[in-house]
């Protein structure tokens, strides 16, 4: 009987023993960053980016023909801004040896009212707020700084998107009549009402006097 339960206890301790190892084997191989993560998010990013570029063109024409001329300027300012980030995602997918593929999904264009509320609370600051922010942990986890770079560049433009789009929706009914400009930087798609005081690009620190102009 004593012999029975030394058997027993022994073999709970192996069995515990062996448990761990399989445990500790698990926690190894999760901290260790899988080599086409960054990868993946790049073609998440650039799916993201074209289909924003395909909206803010159509939201534009809408807020047009609402009489909204200024916020269509915004609308093709954040355009070329989406376009930017996605040949900017494009050049680091094509470094990496794959080509960017992205999904054009269907979308519905609502009141300019609407499109700038769902533009601001349902993609800019998902995507500066949650989406960039875990690909570039990923990317530097990866050592991949390329990607690192171009998602930062995307975060920073997006959450200042989030804030041209919030401040167009309190500003709306002053925003009726003829188009103005916006400016955007052509490196990091920086989008600005005014072109920077500053010298240098606040996002990419490249000369801010090649800012395109956007009506
Ligand atoms: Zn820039």
């Amino acid at each position: 009987m004593a012999t029975f339960r030394k058997i027993t206890v022994l073999s709970l301790i192996l069995l515990t023993a062996g448990l761990l190892v399989v445990v500790a084997g698990d926690v190894s191989s999760a901290a260790k960053p899988s080599v086409n993560k960054t990868l993946q998010n790049l073609q998440s990013g650039f799916e993201g980016e074209s289909n924003a570029h395909n909206r803010y063109v159509a939201f534009a024409q809408k807020a047009d023909q609402e009489g909204y001329g200024e916020v269509a300027s915004l609308f093709r300012a954040l355009a070329r801004a989406e376009e930017i980030h996605m040949n900017n995602h494009a050049e680091v997918i094509r470094k990496m040896g794959a080509e960017p593929q992205a999904t054009l999904a269907k979308f519905f264009t609502q009141s300019t009212q609407k499109n700038i509320e769902s533009s601001a609370n349902k993609f800019e600051f998902y995507e500066g707020d949650k989406i960039y922010p875990r690909f570039i942990v990923q990317a530097r986890a990866e050592e991949n700084t390329d990607a690192v770079r171009t998602f930062e560049y995307a975060r920073a433009a997006e959450l200042q998107h989030f804030k041209l789009l919030t401040a167009a929706l309190k500003n709306l009914e002053h925003m009726r009549g003829k188009s103005r400009t916006y400016y955007v930087c052509p490196t990091c798609g920086a989008t600005s009402e005014q072109q920077p005081i500053h010298e240098m690009c606040p996002i990419c620190g490249k000369p801010a006097d090649a800012y395109e102009k956007v009506n």
